[in-house]
């Protein structure tokens, strides 16, 4: 689980608030130090940490009383409200040009993820329709130029667990004797003849930030004019992740990071540091070592699974590529209304068991945070299961869930007609109805309504 640890220490703080009544000076205390020595603990930078918490502090003793909403849901409200804030608010979408190539410069540290990310890149903006062409300008190492090759073009090499295939986009190399900023000047050329939209220069990483290595950016960065400067950081190295930001921003002005790594076990404290250390948001995070693991950083989101609510924004999301967006649109709606039925039970299932992935979904649907690889495995049985019984009701029975609630007779017959024992059947039934009850509670949370319990 991402952020598992920095989740659990934030739970102490909401369990110091149990039976209270209001938010005080007083019975906030012990909470707020909970919650310090949570980000603390998450790498998060002194400084940051203690804005935060004079930030929560300020507001939770202000607060007025709502009805229905115990303190401890009220400060966990306000502390996500704060975590979205610090991780700069906003998603900070890619900018391109309006005509000609778009650049984007790559810029990073050994070992972070940098050639990785480049590929990545190229295949993420392919899927919004725009062509790519990488630059390799990592002349000290060839190895890193190969990787791209490998990475970036047609032929059959394989690598380590690609599912969707090669990335398949043209590299352009000039070998390791000419200097980065000739190989970007030649490669946008090359860029500008094919008619490319989207230029990804690679560039030299070192072990430690060098005086010739931040030289050498700015050349290539004068000679690219480019439309982003990203610099790749690992999520791993916390606070340090920020400062690094921080000092590359400084030396030759970026837009900002690409934070890799985080499906690893980081702590949290890049993505938490980032933007308010640096003044630079982070746009790309990587979490995995696929090529389609590569994702906008939405900080709303960030914050929703830190706080271990689930994600159901996230979860939408991803089904609306799978499933026709007026669907989508539907569902959700439904999901507000409580209208949710077995007909969206089953597309939602068609659509997530087509996804594949299954663990990286239920990481985000509420309630189903801490799963296990066994536990996705009997979850991908039950989908079998699932879809017969579905399949056995009638229309009627499958958009009002409450006839199989009430009648025992039809209950028996689906079982009858799938194969599957009654028990099952009711199983199912009373499953839906969880499944509403607690999407229905979420989306309340994010339309601003009251917050529910954090787990179930
Ligand atoms: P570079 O030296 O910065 O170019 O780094 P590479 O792209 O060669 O990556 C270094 C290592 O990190 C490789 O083993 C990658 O597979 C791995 N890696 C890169 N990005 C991620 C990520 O998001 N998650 C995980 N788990 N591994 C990654």
């Amino acid at each position: 689980e991402m952020f598992g640890q920095l989740t659990s220490s934030l739970e102490a703080a909401w369990s110091k608030l149990k039976g209270e009544e209001v938010l005080t000076k007083e019975n906030i205390v012990e909470p707020m130090k909970d919650i310090r020595r949570a980000l603390l603990e998450a790498d998060v930078s002194l400084p940051v940490v203690r804005r935060f918490v004079q930030a929560v502090s300020e507001q939770a003793v202000g607060v007025g009383v709502i009805r229905g909403v115990t303190p401890d849901q009220q400060l966990v409200k306000i502390v996500s409200d704060e975590l979205v804030k610090l991780m700069g608010g906003e998603v900070s979408e890619l900018v391109f040009a309006k005509s000609g190539p778009s650049v984007i410069l790559l810029a990073g540290l050994q070992g972070v993820g940098k050639t990785t990310v480049c590929a990545k890149l190229a295949f993420y903006l392919k899927k919004q329709g725009k062509s790519c062409m990488l630059v390799a300008g990592d002349v000290y190492r060839p190895a890193a130029i190969d990787q791209l090759v490998i990475l970036g073009s047609l032929n059959s090499f394989s690598y380590s667990v690609i599912s969707l295939g090669q990335v398949d986009v043209p590299v352009y190399t000039a070998g390791t004797g000419v200097k980065p900023a000739e190989i970007a000047k030649q490669g946008l050329q090359e860029a500008k003849k094919k008619n490319i939209d989207v230029v990804i220069m690679d560039t030299a990483g070192r072990l430690q930030i060098d005086r010739t290595m931040m030289d050498e950016l700015k050349e290539v960065k004068q000679e690219l004019n480019p439309t982003e400067v990203l610099l790749v950081v690992d999520a791993m190295t916390g606070q340090e992740a920020a400062a690094l930001v921080t000092t590359f921003n400084l030396e030759i002005g970026i837009t900002g990071a690409i934070l890799t790594k985080l499906d690893g076990d980081s702590r949290g404290g890049a993505a938490l540091s980032v933007k308010e250390v640096s003044g630079k948001p982070i746009k790309l995070v990587g979490r995995g070592e696929r090529m389609e693991d590569l994702e906008p950083f939405y900080p709303d989101r960030m914050a929703g699974r830190i706080l271990g609510m689930g994600d159901v924004l996230s979860f939408v999301e991803k089904a609306q590529e799978v499933m026709r967006v007026e669907d989508a649109e539907d569902l959700q709606k439904k999901i507000m209304s409580a209208k949710y039925d077995f007909n969206d039970f089953l597309k939602q299932t068609k659509a997530i068991a087509q996804m594949g992935s299954m663990s990286r979904i239920m990481g985000m649907i509420p309630g189903m945070g801490k799963i296990t690889p066994a536990q996705i495995r009997e979850a991908e049985k039950s989908l079998i299961l699932m879809e017969a019984m579905i399949e056995a009701m009638t229309p009627e029975e499958r958009e009002k869930p409450e006839l199989l609630a009430e009648s025992p007779v039809r209950r028996k017959r689906v079982a009858q007609d799938s194969g599957k024992t009654e028990q099952q059947v009711s199983q199912l039934v009373s499953q839906l109805f969880q499944m509403r009850a607690r999407m229905k509670k979420l989306m309340g949370v994010m339309e601003g309504g009251s917050i529910p319990a954090l787990r179930d």
